[in-house]
């Protein structure tokens, strides 16, 4: 049985990517589950979803904990530990990771020995949440990569996934998914696999094992409360909203009232004040600020200045 996880942001496409390889399994008489899991509402979020592909009938159910591919759409999110995306990874696991480091950099940045393979991120994106075509890119290349998938099974799932787009769109993620399909010719059967588990295996526990969770944020609310400042969804963000404090007009209550993670709060001088460690990004904010005193930066691109008025600020030794 073939187990395939995809991992990206909402807004990427990666429920689609999912859909698209399960049909086209299907279209080579393999029995298919394909579903995503959302962790949160909202886009640029992680989310992942899976792909079970088989020759026999599959009993499996639920997340795939131990996958043959793994094939990230962003890989801004390998270091986000919410976003799971190495849980469960075994040393046959293939990484396709669309990015712009070499294989040999995340071999090395991970210590990892299992084959990782790049397909080329886009250049120039603003907000990663839109990277174009990044689940169809995945989805095209898993198909390559599984090594039993053929170009017109292919294609027909992304007529049939995408029908209702259009036919500009169906042609273009055809066109895209089918590229990164060529790409990857020389890893055809990269990905094999995984060893079927017996249910006459299963053996049920004499105990239940819950996993212990630092009881300040696993505890229910009723015994701690407030616990969700401990969650900082803050990582989720891919722009970052600044306020430019020379034309807030100090209005006081519209930025921080909009605000549905309550992520602004107003000082004692009326001024507001931006809690990174849990504002989504969702930019409400830079939509209702009166004078558009607050801009929607990159996320990445935030960071650098940071290091740069850092750097300044730092004297030398
Ligand atoms: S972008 Fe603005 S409105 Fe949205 S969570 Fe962040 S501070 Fe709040
Ligand atoms: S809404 Fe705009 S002008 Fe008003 S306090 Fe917030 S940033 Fe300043």
């Amino acid at each position: 049985m073939y187990r395939i996880r995809f991992h990206g942001r909402g807004g990427q496409g990666m429920k689609t990517a999912s859909r698209v390889l399960g049909t086209a399994f299907f279209q080579e008489a393999f029995q298919v589950q394909d579903a995503p899991r959302y962790g949160a509402e909202r886009r640029g979020a992680p989310i992942f979803a899976y792909v079970r592909a088989s020759r026999t009938a599959i009993n499996e159910r639920g997340v795939i904990n131990h996958p043959d591919l793994v094939a990230i759409a962003d890989d801004s999110l390998i270091s986000a530990p919410a976003a799971g995306v190495l849980q469960g990874i075994g040393p046959r696991t293939v990484m396709l990771i669309n990015s712009h480091e070499s294989p040999e950099t995340w071999q090395h940045r991970l210590n990892l020995d299992n084959t990782i393979l790049i397909v080329p991120a886009e250049d120039a994106v603003t907000d990663r949440a839109d990277l174009p075509f990044a689940g169809m890119v995945c989805a095209g290349a898993a198909a390559r990569l599984v090594g039993v998938i053929g170009r017109e099974a292919l294609a027909t799932a992304i007529r049939e996934e995408l029908h209702t787009h259009g036919s500009g769109l169906v042609d273009r993620n055809i066109e895209t998914a089918l590229h990164t399909y060529d790409l990857m010719q020389d890893h055809a059967n990269a990905v094999t696999e995984g060893t079927e588990i017996s249910a006459k295996s299963y053996a049920s526990p004499q105990w239940i094992e819950l996993p212990l969770e630092n009881a300040g944020s696993a505890a229910p609310s009723i015994h701690a409360a407030a616990t969700s400042t401990l969650l900082k969804t803050g990582l989720w963000r891919t722009m970052r909203p600044v306020i430019d404090y020379d034309h807030c007009s100090h209005c006081w209550w519209v930025c921080s009232t909009f605000c549905p993670d309550s992520a602004i709060r107003v000082n004692e001088e009326g001024v507001p004040e931006i809690d990174y460690d849990h504002c989504k990004g969702c930019l409400i904010c830079v939509a209702k600020c009166p004078p558009h005193a607050i801009e929607a930066i990159p996320e990445n691109a935030a960071k650098a200045r940071e290091e740069k008025a850092h750097a300044t600020k730092t004297p030398d030794r």
